[in-house]
C-alpha cells in the first residue's frame, strides 16, 4: 500500500441539538425555554402564514411577534423589515418554521444580532444544519459562513411535511441528494461524512418516488426528512464543488427556483465527475442500487422532478455560454478540472434534458 492510499483526513462537524420525530413540534415551547427565549419572533413565508399563527398560539406567552414574510434568496430589505418588527416587539429569540427561505431569514437576523434560533424545517433543503448564509442585495447573491448563523436547536417533525406538494417534495429532496453526492468527493471529506452521505442518498432515493405518488405517506416522509437531515450535516461539514457552483450561478443569474435547478442538474454534474471520482460514484451506486450512478440520478430526477431541462426552465442557448463563463470565473476544487468547454458540454446536455452518456 502506498502512502497515497492511506487514510488522512480532518473531521469537523458543527454542534447542534436535534429533536426528531412525528408530533414532536409540541416540544417547541419547552425548547424555547431551554434556550432562554421569552419573546420569540416567529418566521415563515406568506404561504405558511397559517402555520405561523398555529405556532404563535402554541408558544402562547413566549410569542413576541409573527413574521410570515420570508422570501427566497433572503433579500436584505426583508431582513431589515423583520428586524424592525423584532425590535418594536422586544423579541429575544427566533423561531423559524419552513424551508430554506424562512430559515435563511432567521439566520440573517441571527448574523446581525446573535440571537438564539430554534428552527423547524418543513422542506429538505438542509440549511438548518449549516453555518452558511446566502443573502441578496440589489439582485446580487453573496454567501458567507459564520458560527453565529448556525441554529442552536432544530426540531424535525415529519408531520409538518405532509402538506408539502409533490412539485416541491421531489426537487427539494433532490437538492438534499446533491449535498450528499458532493460530500462524497469533497476536498475536505472524511469517512464519517461519507457514511452519512451514502445513507442520506439511500433514504431519499427510497422515499422520494413514494412521496410523489402519495405525499401523505408518513413513513416515507419520516425517511425523507431523516435523509435530508443527514444531507444538511454533509453540506455544513465539507466543501461543495461544481454542482453547487453551477446551480448558484444558474439560480442567481437567471432567477431560477433553487430546488428545481439542483434537481435538474445533479445527474449532469455527477456525470461530469464520473471518471474523476470513482469512489464517490460507487457509494452513490450502492445507495441507489445501480452500477450507473449518474443514470440512476437521471431516472430519479425524471420521476420526482418538476422541470426536466434547462430549455423548459426558459434558458436560451446564449445563456449557456454566459453560465459557462461565470462557472469558470473563480477557480475552485472539483474532482475533474472545471473547463469552459466541459461545462458548456454539460449544460448543453441539461439544456436538452438528455440522459447523461454512460
Ligand atoms: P422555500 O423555503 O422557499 O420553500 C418553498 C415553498 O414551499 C415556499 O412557498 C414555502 O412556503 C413552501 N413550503 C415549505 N414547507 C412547506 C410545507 N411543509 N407544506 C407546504 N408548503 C411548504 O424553499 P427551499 O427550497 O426549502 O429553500 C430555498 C432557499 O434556501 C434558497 O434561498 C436557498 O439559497 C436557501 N438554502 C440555503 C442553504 C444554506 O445552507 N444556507 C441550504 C439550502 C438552501
Amino acid at each position: 500500500m502506498s502512502k497515497a492510499d492511506l487514510m488522512r483526513f480532518d473531521y469537523n462537524v458543527l454542534p447542534a441539538r436535534v429533536i426528531f420525530g412525528a408530533g414532536r413540534r409540541v416540544e417547541v415551547p419547552a425548547e424555547l425555554e431551554r434556550l432562554g427565549i421569552e419573546r420569540a419572533l416567529v418566521i415563515t413565508t406568506a404561504d405558511q402564514s397559517t402555520v405561523c399563527a398555529e405556532f404563535g398560539a402554541m408558544i402562547n406567552e413566549r410569542l413576541g411577534a409573527l413574521y410570515p414574510g420570508a422570501v427566497m434568496h433572503t433579500p436584505t430589505a426583508v431582513t431589515e423589515s423583520a428586524m424592525r418588527q423584532m425590535e418594536q416587539m422586544k423579541c429575544d429569540g427566533l423561531l423559524a418554521i419552513g424551508g430554506g427561505s424562512s430559515i435563511g431569514l432567521a439566520k440573517a437576523i441571527a448574523y446581525r444580532t446573535d440571537l438564539p434560533q430554534l428552527v423547524v424545517p418543513t422542506t429538505y433543503a438542509g440549511s438548518e444544519m449549516t453555518s452558511i448564509l446566502g443573502q441578496t442585495e440589489q439582485g446580487r447573491k453573496t454567501t458567507l459562513r459564520s458560527p453565529k448563523v448556525l441554529p442552536e436547536t432544530v426540531v424535525y417533525d415529519p408531520e409538518l411535511t405532509l402538506t408539502l406538494p409533490a412539485a416541491i417534495t421531489g426537487p427539494s429532496g433532490m437538492n438534499a441528494i446533491a449535498h450528499a453526492v458532493e460530500a462524497l468527493y469533497a476536498k475536505d471529506g472524511n469517512p464519517v461524512v461519507s457514511l452519512m452521505a451514502e445513507e442520506s442518498i439511500r433514504a431519499l432515493g427510497e422515499s422520494l418516488p413514494r412521496l410523489v405518488t402519495d405525499g401523505k405517506d408518513l413513513a416515507a416522509r419520516e425517511t425523507a426528512l431523516y435523509g435530508s437531515w443527514l444531507a444538511g450535516i454533509c453540506l455544513g461539514a465539507v466543501a461543495m464543488a461544481i454542482h453547487h457552483k453551477i446551480c448558484h450561478t444558474l439560480g442567481g443569474s437567471f432567477d431560477l427556483n433553487h430546488a428545481d435547478v439542483h434537481c435538474l442538474m445533479i445527474p449532469y454534474t455527477a456525470a461530469y465527475n464520473r471518471s474523476a471520482a470513482p469512489n464517490a460514484m460507487a457509494a452513490v451506486g450502492r445507495a441507489l442500487r445501480t452500477q450507473d450512478a449518474p443514470g440512476a440520478l437521471y431516472d430519479l430526477m425524471k420521476t420526482v422532478g418538476r422541470i426536466h431541462s434547462l430549455a423548459a426552465m426558459g434558458l436560451g442557448l446564449a445563456d449557456l455560454e454566459q453560465a459557462a463563463d461565470l462557472a469558470v470565473e473563480n477557480p475552485y476544487h472539483n474532482p475533474r478540472p472545471v473547463t469552459r468547454d466541459g461545462v458548456l458540454e454539460m449544460l448543453a446536455a441539461a439544456y436538452e434534458g438528455r440522459r447523461p452518456a454512460n
